[in-house]
């Protein structure tokens, strides 16, 4: 039996996967010349399919069907002369706007033509959806989606092209482009003239022969004047004169106009048939960056968006804070007035309770910090930062992406100082890692918010916001100094991602939160809980010691020389001299608590450093504090709670009432602040340095490198402080 002949064109732009899908259908059994008379390669290919012999031709890829290049002219005359019985449209599905140009200058050539969706994979990876259904009735073509490298749809395709070759079908005469109304005016009144002068020897469609009249298109004109015979001319003209026509009407070439309008169309289309889940997110996201990574006001911003996050932390979290002191006051008092006095009571009210209890209460500010960095992350802004710090980190030598440990170190040093293993050099990694302590963490925070708060007031929030800005920029310096001698070498070029912005799920962001929350929970029972009976054993002991006078029966000294005037005093007087008598064995009271701290074995150790910090304006209880503070930050306050709280009645504003009536000033503590940002990091980190850059070297060099600086910058800041009259 003979079987049928038909032939195929395959039509589309460059890349759309013609040639792919051209193998994938003929296999071995191809013949590759040249088109005649030039150079441009020409596949055919043979195969015998569903009881059909195909002659398929991969054609060469263009855009369009202008006659302005080879491949436009040679992939146009082969539709219009060799009449192939299908063309299909090899669409780049992930590209529709591109690819429809072809497909609708395809469709008013009036060939019988069939889309293939082709790069169906990368238009879903990419979120599009196409309705594939609608196309096919908005332009009166069969569509098929492909995916030419894995062979998918291609039978389909093949079998939708036999039935489109075989149909008789009417070529429709709508749901093609249409022009504005000038335009098709001109159109219609040239295709009747076109019937009524060519009778019939111009074998092209005539409204296509119209329009391209109206193009002014050079190998229409010429095969005019080839095959109309006497009347060509007169074509001509009258095509010359609705083009002055148009030229007048719409101040520019028709043929611009007609493109203009034909994407026009395909805009029209595109809003039918596509729908993108991830594109939208892109536009929106860019409009987003052309203002946050601004060369003039992302910074600004970045910097707003940073004092926001300390001024939200600082004064949101004071109201949870003070409840949660509230209870801890009502629990050591409840304890107080129950427990018989012993050794044991000692180490639970002043121990553990003031001391945990004086972290504990940092627990909103510091969840508050953790959901704004979870914020930052889960929007995408973080790597926004990250992009606008690249200038500012290349200046050390880094560039942006290590920026992103660097605020997660704003968080916790030892994740951030981890989150460094996503960079690819090793003397990048290592730098990095000896800046990120300097980004302050939030264990820090509690000591910021005890001194600012006590010392700052109202500008508490701008002064901590100010410290963590000094930590930023002194980690550019060291990152400077370190880049130009111990870690020289250039920075490795890369690229830096921005993903689209989102908007965060409070779910995960409630989740970040708490997850940073535990750890801080934990913390308070493991490694502060320990600390803080550490510094009340050392601050106990020894039990019996010698105090410089005996307290005690100056007490009674003091009580009894005011019984005898108050029993003469009338009610008035008797008030006030009760009142005196009482401050005056409160005065005693400190007085013996002091001694007794001082002569205690952290007081003897506190003797020992004091003059190390005096020159900071440090006393040797700050000291002390100091030096607890390598276990774990928050430490620092626990230990300042337990040694300068002396009085015995406690409240929740205890610590910072005890702070006032001790001889630090606004100035030193300001030092203190500069030294807790600076000084060695915690062991958690000291830790994690070591195992990150595998050298017990560079710990120790981080150790040695940040407490000195921590020294110097405290100096420079109490004692220029002191020169310039700031007290
Ligand atoms: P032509 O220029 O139109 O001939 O395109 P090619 O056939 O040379 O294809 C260009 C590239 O796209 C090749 O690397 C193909 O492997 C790839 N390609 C073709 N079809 C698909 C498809 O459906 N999905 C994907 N992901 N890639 C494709
Ligand atoms: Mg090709």
């Amino acid at each position: 039996m003979h079987s049928k002949h038909l032939s195929i064109a395959l039509a589309g732009n460059p890349n759309s996967g013609k040639t792919t899908i051209f193998n994938n259908i003929t296999g071995t059994r191809q013949k590759v010349g040249n088109w005649p008379g030039v150079t441009v390669e020409k596949k055919e290919g043979y195969v015998s399919k569903f009881g059909y012999d195909l002659i398929i031709v991969d054609l060469p890829g263009t855009y369009s069907l202008t006659p302005f290049s080879l491949e436009e002219i040679i992939t146009r005359d082969y539709v219009l002369e060799e009449r192939p019985d299908v063309v299909i449209d090899i669409i780049d599905a992930s590209n529709l706007e591109r690819s429809l140009y072809l497909a609708t200058q395809l469709r008013e050539l009036d060939c019988k033509v069939l889309f293939a969706l082709n790069m169906a994979d990368v238009a879903q990876t990419r979120g599009m959806k196409i309705d594939d259904e609608m196309l096919s009735e908005l332009l009166n073509v069969p569509v098929v989606f492909t995916i030419g490298n894995k062979n998918e749809g291609i039978d389909t395709l093949l079998e939708k092209a036999i039935e489109l070759a075989e149909s008789s079908y009417e070529i429709p005469k709508t749901r093609k482009v249409k022009y504005s109304k000038d335009i098709e005016h001109s159109i219609s009144n040239l295709e009747r003239f076109l019937e009524n002068w060519t009778e019939g020897s111009i074998p092209y469609n005539i409204r296509w022969t119209a329009i391209k009249l109206l193009e002014d298109d050079k190998i229409v004109k010429e095969r005019i004047l080839q095959k109309a015979g006497k009347n060509s001319q007169d074509i001509l003209r009258e095509a010359q004169r609705h083009r002055d026509f148009l030229v007048d009407r719409f101040d520019d070439e028709p043929e611009i106009v007609m493109t203009d309008e034909r994407y026009g169309f395909i805009f029209g289309i595109i809003k039918e048939v596509l729908t993108t889940s991830t594109k939208q997110r892109v536009d929106i996201s860019r409009n987003i960056d052309l203002i946050l990574t601004n060369r003039f006001v992302g910074f600004p911003i970045f910097f707003l968006f940073i004092w926001a996050m300390f001024e939200l932390t600082f004064s949101l979290g004071a109201y949870p804070m003070e409840w949660i002191g509230g209870g801890v006051n009502l629990l050591s008092t409840f304890l107080d007035s129950v427990l018989p006095d012993n050794l044991f009571k000692d180490l639970l009210l002043n121990g553990i309770i003031t001391g945990v209890g004086s972290v504990i209460v940092f627990l909103p500010n510091i969840l508050i910090l953790f959901f704004c960095i979870a914020l930052f992350e889960d929007t995408g802004y973080m790597s926004r930062a990250a992009f606008l710090m690249d200038k500012i980190m290349h200046l050390i030598g880094l560039h942006g992406k290590s920026f992103i440990p660097m605020l997660m170190g704003f968080g916790c040093n030892v994740p951030a100082i981890m989150a460094t293993r996503t960079l690819e050099s090793e003397k990048d990694r290592t730098l990095t890692i000896l800046i990120t302590p300097f980004m302050s963490c939030s264990a820090k925070l509690p000591v910021y918010i005890i001194l600012a708060g006590t010392f700052f007031g109202a500008s508490a929030g701008t002064v901590i916001f100010s410290i963590y800005l000094a930590g930023i920029i002194l980690s550019i310096i060291t990152g400077r100094l370190f880049r130009s001698t111990i870690l020289r070498g250039a920075d490795a070029p890369f690229v830096m991602e921005l993903p689209p912005y989102r908007v965060p799920m409070i779910k995960s962001l409630l989740i970040h939160m708490w997850d940073r929350g535990k750890i801080f929970l934990k913390k308070m029972g493991g490694v502060i809980l320990a600390g803080c009976v550490i510094v009340w054993a050392l601050l106990a002991f020894p039990r019996n010691m010698q105090y410089s006078s005996d307290y005690a029966a100056e007490i009674d000294r003091v009580k009894a020389s005011y019984v005898a005037e108050m029993t003469t005093a009338n009610e008035p007087d008797k008030q006030l001299l009760e009142k005196r008598r009482d401050a005056a064995v409160a005065k005693l009271i400190r007085s013996k608590k002091a001694e007794k701290s001082e002569k205690s074995f952290m007081g003897r150790i506190g003797q020992v450093i004091a003059p190390l910090f005096e020159p900071l304006g440090i006393d040797w209880r700050g000291s002390v504090a100091l030096l607890t503070g390598f276990a774990a930050k928050e430490i620092v306050v626990s230990t300042m709670g337990i040694l300068y709280v002396a009085d015995e009645e406690e409240d929740s504003e205890a610590l910072k009432n005890a702070l006032l009536s001790s001889d630090m000033t606004p100035l030193s503590a300001l030092a203190m602040m500069a030294f807790v940002l600076l000084y060695l990091p915690c062991l958690a980190t000291v830790a994690a340095i070591r195992r990150e850059t595998g050298s017990f070297k560079w710990m120790f060099f981080s150790v040695v490198y940040s407490t000195l600086l921590a020294w110097v910058v405290a100096f420079c800041v109490y004692q220029g402080g002191r020169v310039i009259g700031f007290s």
